[in-house]
């Protein structure tokens, strides 16, 4: 029997290339039906990924958008089009699904993650910010129900793929940055940065939230708070090392200082086709590594005083609490200002530290206070 895949946020930048890895798994012992997928409202998309795929389900978060792609499809075909955020919540809560990949972007990707879970149903994610704000909630979810959180973020996966052995003895995680486009930069360079330049990233290609987010270094600060709640280690012990290259995805570093590392061409399929797969291996549509070409690779501490993220990040995940839900609402309010040209580069650290050094900390919040508490932040406007 062939499994089931529902894939949220199909449309995006890992969603599109799960569906490249589900395509290059078809007619193997790997390969799945798509029983179900979300955009928000990329309709053109759905539109194709319908016809190439016939899931039963399609969830279009857009009630206008999902109206029009109503309206576009053929009467002979079966899929379900689903609207609004509660479409999204009746795909996850019906469609037949062995793994779900979730690859939404920001806090959206939260309720969606715990109803899948709530079910059993193994989570293969890439919606870091799920992590981020309720890590401790949704990793308890994940044990009550007896399923697992597969990490898709390439560091997270490269840590994952490390532990086989098992996490004795494990001395720190060695998180590996590419430092993201403004690696060496101060202050006063980084003051008149505008929105085209932080887009460019060197190696990776992403969502712009993401793609800021490795700009200002909050995309590492959100995994070092991911590892913390992925692999149960304190923030102390995570530790971040620029590495332009992106070719070591990320280190284990042992009690007898062994270390093991995750090396590959900076491909997200990869991680992506390894949550498909897991725990087995089949070769992947990305380039394999050719070291001898690459000849040299290079590694540098970061600045956390320039890009304060970085240290903003770490205070937050060692208060607890809410702290951590409270960072990631405010980042992406911040972002989406950035995004809007509403405010400057530098400034959205600072809005993430005064927003932080203002909100009251919850200590050990129900799913129900984080939610809450990322609703506040937004609707406040605090920023
Ligand atoms: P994109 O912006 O490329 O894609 C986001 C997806 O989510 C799209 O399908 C979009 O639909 C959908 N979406 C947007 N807003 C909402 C919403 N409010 N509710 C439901 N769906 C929504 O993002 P990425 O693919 O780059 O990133 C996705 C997640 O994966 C992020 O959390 C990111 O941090 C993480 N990640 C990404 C990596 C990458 O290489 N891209 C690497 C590691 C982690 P539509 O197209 O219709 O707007
Ligand atoms: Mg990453």
């Amino acid at each position: 029997m062939m499994k089931n895949l529902l894939l949220l946020g199909a449309s995006g930048s890992i969603g599109t290339q799960t569906v490249e890895v589900l395509r290059h798994l078809k007619d193997t012992e790997y390969a799945y039906t798509l029983s179900g997928f979300s955009v928000y409202r990329s309709i053109d998309f759905a539109e194709r990924l319908i016809s190439e795929f016939l899931p039963e389900f399609a969830a279009v978060v857009d009630p206008e958008a999902a109206k029009e792609l109503e309206n576009r499809l053929p009467p002979d075909v079966k899929t379900k089009v689903l609207s609004g955020r509660e479409g999204l919540f009746y795909l996850c809560r019906n469609a037949e699904c062995d793994l779900c990949v979730n690859g939404i972007v920001g806090i959206a990707g939260l309720e969606p993650t715990a109803e899948l879970l709530s079910r059993g149903i193994d989570v293969a994610l890439a919606n870091k910010e799920t992590i981020v704000s309720a890590g401790e909630q949704v990793m308890r979810l994940a044990r009550e129900k007896h399923c697992r959180i597969l990490p898709l973020d390439s560091e997270h996966s490269a840590i994952f793929q490390c532990l086989q052995g098992g996490n004795k003895a494990v001395r720190r995680i060695i998180l590996t940055a590419s430092g993201g486009p403004f690696f060496g930069m101060n202050w006063e360079n980084l003051r008149t940065i505008k929105k085209e330049d932080a887009l460019k990233h060197p190696s990776w290609k992403m969502g712009p939230k993401i793609t800021v987010d490795s700009a200002t270094l909050m995309n590492k600060g959100l995994e070092i708070i991911e590892a913390v709640r992925l692999f149960g280690l304190s923030e102390d012990r995570i530790d971040v090392l620029v590495h332009r290259e992106s070719i070591i995805h990320s280190m284990i570093e042992y009690e007898d200082f062994s270390t093991i590392a995750q090396l590959g061409v900076p491909d997200m399929r990869v991680p992506i086709q390894y949550g498909l797969t897991y725990p087995n291996r089949t070769e992947s549509p990305a380039k394999p590594l050719d070291l001898a070409a690459l000849s040299r690779l290079s590694f540098y501490s970061p600045d956390p005083v320039t890009f304060k993220a970085l240290t903003l990040a770490r205070q937050a995940v060692r208060t607890g609490g809410t702290a951590p839900t409270v960072l990631n609402a405010a980042n992406e309010v911040a972002v989406e200002k950035f995004l809007r040209d509403e405010i400057g580069f530098l400034e959205i650290a600072d809005s993430v530290e005064d927003v932080l050094n203002r909100t009251e900390i919850i200590s050990q919040p129900s799913l129900e206070d984080i939610l809450l508490t990322d609703r506040k932040i937004r609707e406040k406007k605090m920023l």
